[in-house]
């Protein structure tokens, strides 16, 4: 049984991550265990940026964006004379386990930190993308989609008033999860991600007969790894002479108050990372497969990529 555990959140907030923190926080405290919250991530650690926590540390915090205990990039921790550095800082307050909430890049820092020294590490999913492997679910990603759910309301209503076509650009350099699933339940007609080839061209005639034929409005949402809206745009107007605006979220999608889902699912997981790092297992994050919480081992979390869920992809074709 650990004593003395620690939390923080590092890399892209997302709504949620407050929650999961909460109950990491309340949780530990719940069995006993003394717990420390880390402010500003990675670069937090080397600064000594963190303080004991009580339950009213965490009171009033379930229902807002971003991430109380603040969040970072550091580049000193991608070198082991920084994490050496964070691992000193933990044993001298005789912290014995670390919980790091975020994406892909903290959970990389965090299994290095863990390879290096021994300390317990366990990671919680937390990034709007959701395209951390072996879980269908990362904090942030509900409130994320449905932020641009309702952007993609809005742009309907304009388009279909003016007959344009109409492209958004959402969040996803690497993963199109969010453009994805948010362009099926949007009603969009096209989808481009990054994990699937397209033919803009192609596209663009499909455009003009859909038209032709009476189509008031058409609406294409783009992930950012896939091409700008100012590209596709471009291509778009000069091709099919349509009138075409554009449209870029930006980090609208990363705030937000968060869904129900997020609350709940991120409750769920700071509780499972407090009680498993308590009792002493390591190297592990913690997600959701099939509706129920799920543990993976967290280098194999670092080290696979996600894929797009094929089936959503056929849906989104099958559904245009
Ligand atoms: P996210 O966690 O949202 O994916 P980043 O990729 O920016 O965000 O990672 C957040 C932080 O995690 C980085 O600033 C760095 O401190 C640490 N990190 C990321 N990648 C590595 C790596 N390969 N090795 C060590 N630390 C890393």
């Amino acid at each position: 049984m650990l004593k003395s555990i620690a939390v923080m959140t590092s890399g892209g907030d997302s709504p949620g991550m407050n929650a999961a923190a909460r109950a990491v926080v309340r949780t530990a405290l719940y069995e006993g265990v003394t717990v420390w919250g880390i402010h500003d991530g990675y670069h937090g650690l080397l600064e000594e940026n963190m303080v004991k926590m009580e339950s009213k540390d965490v009171g009033d915090i379930i229902q807002r964006g971003g991430t109380f205990l603040g969040t970072a990039r550091c580049a000193r921790w991608k070198t082991p004379e920084g994490r050496q550095l964070g691992y000193k800082h933990l044993i001298d307050r005789d912290i014995e386990g670390l919980c790091v909430i975020g994406g892909d890049g903290s959970l990389r820092g965090a299994s290095l930190l863990s390879k290096e020294t021994g300390i317990p590490i366990v990671g919680l999913p937390g990034t709007i993308d959701n395209d951390v492997w072996g879980s269908d679910y990362t904090i942030g990603c509900d409130t994320a989609a449905n932020t641009i759910i309702d952007a993609i309301n809005k742009l309907r209503d304009t388009a279909s008033a003016h007959r344009r076509v109409i492209v958004l650009e959402v969040m996803g350099r690497n993963s199109g999860w969010l453009a994805l699933i948010s362009g099926i339940s949007g009603g969009a007609e096209y989808i481009l991600v990054p994990e699937a080839p397209y033919d803009l061209e192609a596209i663009c005639e499909d455009m003009k007969k859909a038209y032709e034929k009476g189509k008031r409005y058409i609406l294409v949402v783009v992930a950012e790894g896939a091409g700008s809206a100012k590209e596709v745009g471009d291509f778009i107007a000069e091709r099919t002479q349509l009138e075409t605006r554009i449209s870029v979220l930006g980090h609208i999608q990363r705030g937000g108050s968060p869904t129900v889902i997020d609350r709940v699912r991120a409750s769920q997981l700071g509780e499972q990372a407090a009680l498993a790092l308590i009792s002493g297992l390591s190297n592990i994050v913690f997600g959701f497969s099939k509706g129920h919480v799920v543990s993976i081992d967290l280098h194999d979390s670092v080290n696979n990529k996600k894929k797009l869920d094929p089936d959503y992809l056929h849906l989104s074709k099958v559904l245009f």
